[in-house]
């Protein structure tokens, strides 16, 4: 099995990237933005709790994410090559639960990609996004404050994977498929797993 963190701020390219990583690595996929949003959608008792706080900028609490991320992960742990998580962990408790539930199920981590792009660029992405898909909390005062979130509650995980020799520094600007050949190549070294192997 293959599992990665994808790590960045929002509008970093975690999504984008993620496709690229389904596509060529035939990973599954766990984003935690889409499950809320998917909540959201369909009205259930989550969904407006989650809406409370994404409309706000501000993270979902924790207990309650781990909760959702452990039915998750249950449903394709067994069957998977391999899984991308994709906006988690967001707080170092999930990541020390994302590490507890992986070894429960007899699995583990094997690397985190940090999606690394300027301020200015990401508010510029998520403006364009907002305008593009009317993504609800791609606005420029939500925006704000998911960027201050980031960095007072998402940012110190690069160094706690830093500190666990996970972390992938992936400079986030340019092509798509130039940002996606660095991550490859990244994953191969820290992992030795090729693009072919897996396909
Ligand atoms: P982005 O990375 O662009 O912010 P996401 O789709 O990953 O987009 O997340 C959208 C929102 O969903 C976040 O701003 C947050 O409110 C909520 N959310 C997603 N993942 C988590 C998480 N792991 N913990 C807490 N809240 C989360």
């Amino acid at each position: 099995m293959l599992n990665l963190v994808l790590f960045g701020a929002p509008g970093s390219g975690k999504g984008t990237q993620s496709e690229k990583l389904i596509a060529e690595y035939g990973l599954h996929h766990i984003s935690t933005g889409e499950v809320l949003r998917k909540h959201i959608k369909d009205g259930t008792e989550l969904g407006k709790i989650a809406d409370s706080y994404i409309s706000k900028g501000q993270l979902i609490p924790d207990t309650l994410m781990i909760d959702i991320l452990r039915h998750e992960l249950e449903g394709i742990i067994g069957d998977s090559k391999g899984v991308i998580f994709d906006g988690f962990p967001r707080t170092v408790p999930q990541a020390h639960a994302l590490d507890s539930m992986l070894a429960e199920m007899g699995h583990e981590l094997h690397g985190v990609v940090g999606l690394e792009v300027p301020e200015d660029e990401l508010k510029r992405r998520m403006i364009e996004r907002g305008k593009q898909t009317g993504r609800a909390d791609d606005n420029e005062e939500t925006i704000t404050n998911r960027l201050k979130v980031y960095h007072a509650q998402t940012e110190p995980l690069r160094a706690h994977y830093i500190g666990k020799k996970k972390y992938m520094q992936i400079n986030g600007q340019g092509s798509v498929d130039d940002i996606f050949a660095n991550i490859a190549k990244e994953i191969e070294k820290k992992t030795g797993t090729g693009r072919e192997k897996q396909q």
